[in-house]
């Protein structure tokens, strides 16, 4: 069976909204892993994606790859779209009038695989999504709307004559992965009573060695004084694993 993906791609290639489908070779959909934590999102297909139906795989689409590469990112595990899928004549940027009429399919992507972060990448996808101007200055930041998580950085294109913007991307990207590393961690807390602030309180557990015995202390700090020490943990938690 087609997923809604599938179904949104379909759509996407026969559609007429607006008048980019009079001088497009192909419409761009989206392509990818359709359980994503990460979309990225460009602003419309260039000359080769025209040509080939794919998003990002001509020079942007080459950086794209090394930055992604850099930061530990495979491709196969990202989703990557457009906000427009039709490529507008010599590159021109999209127009306000053609952003909306694609804009059902953008949203649709987001909230069908609704991954733990929305990556803009340019002024168009942060202008478009999040109403945001000068990607320049809000680079490598991160903004929370509607309840999802955006994170903005420049367009690959952008960088592609510019070394300094090269690293600026790279380190924008590893900003991404350590979001996503810190997000999957479930904190692990213990109620203790801190021999600093003599609160009896939560501690969250920072170090737990990798072989677990009676006298092997644990690395906690205490949520109120933020006071860290290695303690031997209670015996009911570490129990389980020796
Ligand atoms: N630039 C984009 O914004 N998207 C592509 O797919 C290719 C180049
Ligand atoms: Fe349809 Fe978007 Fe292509 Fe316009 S750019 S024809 S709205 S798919």
């Amino acid at each position: 069976m087609d997923s809604k993906l599938d179904v949104i791609a379909e759509q996407v290639k026969t559609c007429k909204k607006c008048d980019l489908c009079q001088t497009r070779t192909n419409a761009v959909p989206g392509k990818g892993n359709k359980n994503a934590e990460i979309i990225l999102i460009g602003e419309a297909p260039g000359r080769n994606e025209d040509k080939n139906g794919e998003p990002f795989v001509g020079s942007a689409g080459k950086r794209l790859n090394e930055i992604l590469l850099d930061a530990g990112i495979h491709r196969d595990d990202v989703y990557i779209t457009n906000i427009v899928k039709c490529r507008p004549p010599n590159n021109r940027a999209p127009t306000k009038n053609e952003e909306k009429a694609c804009l059902d399919y953008i949203n649709e992507e987001i909230s069908i695989i609704n991954p733990k972060v929305v990556c803009v990448m340019g002024n168009t996808a942060f202008n478009t999504l999040l109403e945001g101007k000068e990607i320049t200055k809000n680079h490598g930041s991160f903004i929370e709307k509607d309840g999802r998580t955006y994170f903005v950085t420049f367009h690959p294109a952008a960088t592609i004559y510019n070394q300094k913007l090269v690293d600026e991307l790279k380190k924008d990207f590893k900003k991404l992965t350590e979001f996503l590393v810190d997000n999957d961690k479930e904190k692990q807390y213990q109620e203790r009573r801190c021999d600093f602030c003599m609160a009896k309180t939560k501690h969250e557990v920072l170090v737990v060695p990798k072989i677990v015995t009676k006298k092997r202390r644990w690395l906690y700090k205490c949520t109120q004084c933020n006071h860290e020490r290695w303690l031997i943990p209670y015996r009911t938690v570490a129990e389980g694993l020796y």
